[in-house]
């Protein structure tokens, strides 16, 4: 196979906050446009075969040509592929392309979100470590520190989202990091990157931010001095419904341990799903501006509703955390949560059941738009205590705008209300 490497293909400026004021690394590298970006980097120029495709890879494992390529390899004089479980060319390509979409140095792939959750919180901590995070979240990613970290005697202490007192207070000597999403699932809530950063480094621990609804079209959190940058690759980043897969963008040297022991885990993605992604981000930046501009005229058109009651949009003025989103994401991404005025579950359910143009799924960030009410999707086996401790509400509908155009999907919705 053909070596070399990669173009640097570092996303250029774009007048968006985080690549002026308030940017620690603006201008450390040279960069080029977010398409130029995804269409290129982590590719060979030159490939296997003269394809201008990457070939997929259907291999488990590579060969040596002898003993004496063998000890070239082990001694560390040639870099190359050893077992699939280590690491394939698929991988490496499309790993080299979200790196540079996120202005990190490295990326490691998982077969979804989750592997890359549980991969990096299992090689980071330690029995008797401590992580704080906030409480609004994805749910199974709460499941597993609440029921799952805590049988190997890691603490996971859930505080407030945007209650960053609650979270200095929560910190303690054995807390080792702080983590949330931004925005989060499903109330769109944003953090405040600096505040968060800052509190990490007041008190020597890591930050993690699940950035999988903001994507790094909307905002890359390792400009704003976060440790590790993670996002569910099943979501805005494949972009079509059709794969799973996970990624944690950052330093190569705190991404080490990570992949070292994603070789153990085995949590990696198949050669095939990393092709899929690695053509879905050929038009991610593309989708990014159609998935914003449904989003905010979608949310836009819900606030405006006689029959809708709060929204949960990033972009909208309305959002607590509003002004957070405007200073540091370009744009709001594609989802909407909201509630229907005066409706108990069972009438929730009937706008769902109307809406035709979304399907009822689980997922988000796909070409196609989903619709689903939390309350049966994810949370019909939680109590109602604990659903209201989550915010779930029984009217409560969350949309994913897909790249469908705004007037049929705004069109579609009036008609669903109206049922
Ligand atoms: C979907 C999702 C995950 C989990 O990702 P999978 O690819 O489904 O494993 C984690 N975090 C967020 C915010 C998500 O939306």
């Amino acid at each position: 196979m053909a070596t070399g490497s990669p173009p640097n293909m570092t996303p250029r400026p774009t007048g968006h906050p985080q690549d002026t004021a308030a940017s620690p690394r603006k201008g450390m590298r040279p960069s080029v446009g977010m398409s130029t970006t995804s269409v290129h980097a982590g590719e060979l120029r030159q490939k296997p075969g003269d394809s201008i495709t990457d070939p997929i890879f259907c291999a488990s494992t590579f060969t040596f040509a002898s003993t004496a390529d063998l000890l070239d390899y082990v001694e560390g004089r040639c870099e190359r592929e050893e077992y699939g479980r280590y690491g394939s060319p698929n991988e490496k390509s499309v790993e080299g392309k979200l790196a540079a979409l996120d202005n990190a140095e490295s990326a490691v792939i998982y077969g979804s979100g989750m592997a890359a959750i549980v991969g990096l919180l299992m090689s980071k901590l330690n029995a008797g470590d401590e992580i704080v995070f906030f409480d609004q979240c994805y749910h199974r990613s709460r499941e597993f520190c609440a029921k799952h970290l805590s049988r190997f005697g890691v603490v996971t202490r859930q505080v407030p989202t945007g209650d960053y007192g609650a979270m200095e207070a929560a910190i303690n000597a054995k807390t080792k990091m702080l983590v949330s999403e931004s925005p989060t699932n499903p109330h769109l809530t944003t953090v405040d990157l600096e505040q968060f950063v800052a509190l990490a480094k007041a008190h020597e621990v890591e930050t993690l931010i699940d950035a999988t609804l903001a994507t790094p079209y909307n905002i890359r959190p390792l400009d704003w001095g976060v440790d590790y940058v993670l996002h569910s690759a099943t979501k805005y980043l494949g972009g079509h419904n059709d794969l799973l897969a996970g990624v944690i963008c950052g330093s190569s040297e705190k991404l080490e341990s990570i992949r070292a022991l994603r070789g153990i885990l085995g949590g990696i993605s198949s050669p095939h799903s990393l092709y899929l992604l690695e053509r879905g981000l050929k038009t991610f930046e593309l989708r990014m501006q159609r998935h914003n501009e449904n989003g905010q005229r979608l949310a836009e058109f819900l606030a405006g509703h006689p029959r809708v009651g709060t929204v949960y949009y990033p972009g909208l003025a309305s959002h607590p955390t509003y002004s957070i989103a405007r200073s540091q994401m370009r744009g709001f991404g594609g989802l909407i949560t909201f509630e229907v005025l005066d409706a108990n579950w069972k009438e929730t359910a009937r706008i769902v059941d109307a809406a035709q143009i979304p399907r009822i799924a689980p997922s988000l960030g796909g070409v196609e738009s989903l619709i689903e009410q939390p309350l049966v999707m994810s949370y019909f086996s939680y109590s109602s205590a604990d659903r209201q401790r989550f915010g779930i509400a029984d009217n409560m509908i969350r949309y994913s705008c897909g790249i469908e155009n705004g007037d049929d999907l705004i069109a579609d919705l009036e008609q669903a209300l109206q049922a």
